[in-house]
């Protein structure tokens, strides 16, 4: 009874940013729980990359170019993918950038924008153009990476800009879970900690920074990209199945302090 609520045979799923990092490890949950999976990339190369690695692993999945900051092709690969895989079940918002360490009053307007445009305007993009198809069916899960950086100010990089976003991310999973909860559609958020990806390589390099993030952790570790799609999986699964706007924290603690 169990494990067939991980089961995702028979779905499609959509992962944003999926060539690399996170959303690679997510993708090859998802794939390996039976799933169709599509990684959504802006970088051609990095998703092929991305495919490659889990061919490797013996996953084949699909792939498309998408800015998630464009809304006219979100709104187009939606209906691509809803139409080429008769629906789309499961979207996984994971596409996002930091720029950490600039300080508030030295962020450039373009720095601002750029961050907000992706972490939080392509989640909205994205959720709404796919969203809408699952309203339709009255079926569906979406999963958005937020970051325990929306409760939390992380410590010593500067990164309101970030900081923001993520919070913002938290609270439109709310606000759409409350929307489309009696319409069989869940919206919930993944909250982690640092992560080994590209995106902390700056913290991880810089002996001094990286004492700090494990000094403020009490597993005194990072995470890896796998710990936070197994928790993915979860929500995008039958598993989850009476959760709907909860923010989950992976964080090996951090805001236990
Ligand atoms: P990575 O930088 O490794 O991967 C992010 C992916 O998103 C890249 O493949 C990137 O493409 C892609 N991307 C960036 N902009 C766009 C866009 N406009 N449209 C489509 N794809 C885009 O980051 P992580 O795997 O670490 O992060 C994934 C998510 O997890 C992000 O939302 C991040 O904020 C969040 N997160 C990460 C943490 C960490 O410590 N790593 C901690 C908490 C949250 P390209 O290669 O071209 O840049």
């Amino acid at each position: 009874m169990f494990r067939e609520k991980f089961d995702l045979s028979g779905r499609a799923a959509v992962v944003t940013g999926g060539g690399r990092g996170i959303g690679l490890a997510c993708a090859q949950a998802l794939a390996e729980a039976g799933a169709r999976v599509v990684i959504a990339e802006i970088d051609e190369a990095v998703a092929g990359e991305g495919k490659a690695a889990l061919a490797k692993a013996g996953h084949s999945v699909d792939s498309v170019r998408l800015d998630v900051t464009d809304p006219d092709a979100v709104r187009a690969a939606a209906d691509a993918l809803n139409t080429r895989f008769g629906a789309i079940d499961i979207l996984v918002n994971n596409a996002g950038i930091a720029r950490s360490g600039t300080a508030a009053e030295e962020v450039a307007d373009e720095h601002w924008l750029n961050v907000l445009d992706v972490n939080l305007n392509g989640t909205f993009w994205c959720a709404r153009s796919f969203g809408a198809a699952m309203l339709a069916r009255r079926r569906g899960a979406v999963v958005n990476i937020g970051s325990m950086s929306g409760y939390i100010v992380n410590k010593p990089q500067k990164q309101s800009f970030y900081n923001a976003s993520k919070a913002a991310v938290h609270h439109l999973t709310r606000s759409l879970a409350a929307e489309w909860a009696d319409r069989g559609v869940r919206v919930n958020a993944v909250a982690p900690t640092y992560i080994d990806t590209p995106l902390t390589r700056f913290g991880m390099e810089d002996p001094e920074l990286y004492r700090i993030w494990l000094d403020m952790t009490p597993m005194r570790r990072v995470g890896r990209p796998d710990e936070i799609a197994s928790v993915v999986l979860f929500l995008a699964s039958d598993a989850a199945s009476l959760m709907t706007g909860s923010i989950v924290l992976a964080d090996g603690g951090y805001c236990c302090w």
